[in-house]
């Protein structure tokens, strides 16, 4: 099974990776993740990642095409993958089509998990409110100023591969602001017939 997830901050998609992973034993791969890992560690790619990571800007398809390469050729991948934050550019998504079809294999879908940007702004503002009048702190990402700017940031770039995926009919769009039994049983009847 080999998947990408798609879906703006707020939408659920950590929900349902988790529970991929589970269901068909399968790695979730990050490139945001991957990339954080590099920067802490100060590796080259950390090195040349940073400041672009720090200014929101999209690290070059050079680089996180290497990550990708490098990843899914490991053992735990061999079986599938779940792709989170990669392909952010048709670039990367033809650099992963090549790739994968070099070792015979291809993707199976695309989901994407749709929701309202005004509707996920409105709940972070309220989240954000709630915590502030309880005292607590509120986390970096919770901040509406950045979740805004996280949001806008999505769009920009699922605005470039949604439109691949779908004119290669493996798009599947599910809307994330429903029940998350909803959102999983929509989603398992997508892969039932590739799982
Ligand atoms: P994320 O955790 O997926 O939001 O990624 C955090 C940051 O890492 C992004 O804002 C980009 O700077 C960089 N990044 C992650 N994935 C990619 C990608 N596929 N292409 C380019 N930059 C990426």
């Amino acid at each position: 099974m080999r998947l990408i997830l798609l879906g703006p901050p707020g939408a659920g998609k950590g929900t349902q990776a988790t529970r991929l992973v589970q269901k068909f034993g399968i790695p979730q791969l990050s490139t945001g993740d991957m990339l954080r890992a590099a920067v802490k560690a100060a590796t080259p790619i950390g090195l040349k990642a940073k400041a672009v990571m720090e200014s929101g800007g999209l690290v070059s398809d050079e680089i996180v095409v290497g990550i990708i390469h490098d990843r899914v050729a490991e053992p735990d991948a061999r079986n599938g993958f779940i792709l989170d934050g990669f392909p952010r550019t048709v670039a990367q998504a033809e650099a992963l089509d090549a790739m994968l079809a070099r070792d015979g294999e291809k993707l199976d879908a695309a989901i994407e998990l749709t929701a309202d940007a005004e509707k996920l702004v409105s709940r972070i503002v309220k989240r954000a409110a709630e915590a502030h009048a309880a005292g607590q702190s509120v986390r970096k990402d919770d901040d509406p100023e950045v979740f805004k700017t996280r949001l806008a940031a999505y769009f920009r770039d699922t605005a470039a591969v949604t439109p691949y995926y779908r004119a290669k009919g493996i798009l599947h769009s599910v809307d994330g602001m429903a029940g998350i039994s909803d959102v999983s049983a929509a989603i398992d009847a997508i892969l039932a017939p590739v799982a």
